[in-house]
């Protein structure tokens, strides 16, 4: 039997296909096509697949595609009825950073950790003693849309004021966009512009990212934090400066038994959907 993960997240879409003989991976921009489509593509090629595992970059519960403020999506979408409909298989699927975490708490072996991720957008996960955080709806530590600051931009949710405005790729595009600039936003560039605008943009995401971080360790209690995602991955000097400044924005017990790693996983979200298939969660 075949078995097919993806990580549908809000740039690409990746894949792995795991046979008998060996696995295949492939990569795709999210834009080029839709999950749904993609899932038709490979059961037609491949009619033997008998799971699916996904990693979404988006609000899933239960099986259904609740909400994604960055992929173009019809919501709700109830994917795994609809696949057990079609094709008679399970398809389990969770949230990109919960996926994440159950990857990267396998490798470190820590039961009571939390995961930031700075990439597209901005999103965290916590595990509590062997346990995700979900809350009732899947939603829990939905980081990036707490309210930190008012801005002229609006969010993927439809708010103005979400923490991921300022603390993640496309909120600083946005900013960007807003000064008329079109170019793609690049943190260390943006650091050492001539304009006071562009600087601000990055004074602006270091000063959330630092909150972010504080308020997730003050708020969950991690033994180890877990920090990635291609703003970070592509930033390298982000998680020293996290380390030597962060007792300035957590509370100071919950930082003495504290460790803050980069994560190690060449792509977490996606080995979190292949712990799906052992019924992880
Ligand atoms: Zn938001």
């Amino acid at each position: 039997m075949k078995q097919l993960f993806i990580d549908c997240g809000g740039t690409y879409l990746r894949s792995e296909l795991l046979t008998p003989q060996g696995s295949h991976r492939d990569i795709l921009p999210s834009a080029s096509i839709g999950l749904w489509s993609f899932i038709e593509e490979a059961m037609e090629k491949h009619s033997d697949i008998g799971f699916i595992g996904v990693s979404y970059a988006g609000q899933v519960d239960e099986g259904v595609i609740l909400a994604s403020p960055n992929l173009d999506h019809e919501a709700p979408f109830p994917i795994a009825q609809k696949v057990k409909a079609r094709y008679g298989i399970e398809l389990r699927i969770d949230n990109d950073l919960q996926c994440a975490l159950l990857a990267e708490s396998a490798y470190w072996e820590s039961d009571t950790c939390a995961l930031l991720f700075v990439g597209t957008g901005l999103g965290a996960a916590v595990m509590d003693r062997g346990h995700v955080v979900r809350g009732s709806r899947n939603m829990a530590f939905e980081l990036g849309h707490i309210p930190y600051a008012p801005t002229p931009l609006v969010c993927g949710c439809g708010r103005t004021n979400c923490l991921e405005l300022w603390v993640s790729g496309s909120g600083m595009e946005k900013w960007l966009h807003h000064y008329g600039k079109n170019h793609h936003p690049n943190l260390q560039q943006l650091k050492h512009a001539n304009d006071p605008k562009e600087r601000a943009i990055a004074k602006g995401f270091e000063e959330g990212l630092l909150h972010a971080v504080g308020t997730l360790v003050s708020v969950s209690n991690p033994k180890l934090l877990i920090l990635g995602g291609g703003v970070i991955d592509h930033n390298p000097y982000l998680i020293p400066y996290i380390r030597e400044t962060i007792a300035h924005y957590a509370l100071k017990p919950t930082l003495e038994s504290l460790r803050i790693q980069h994560s190690v996983l060449t792509n977490a979200p996606l080995e979190g959907a292949k712990l799906l298939s052992r019924g992880k969660r």
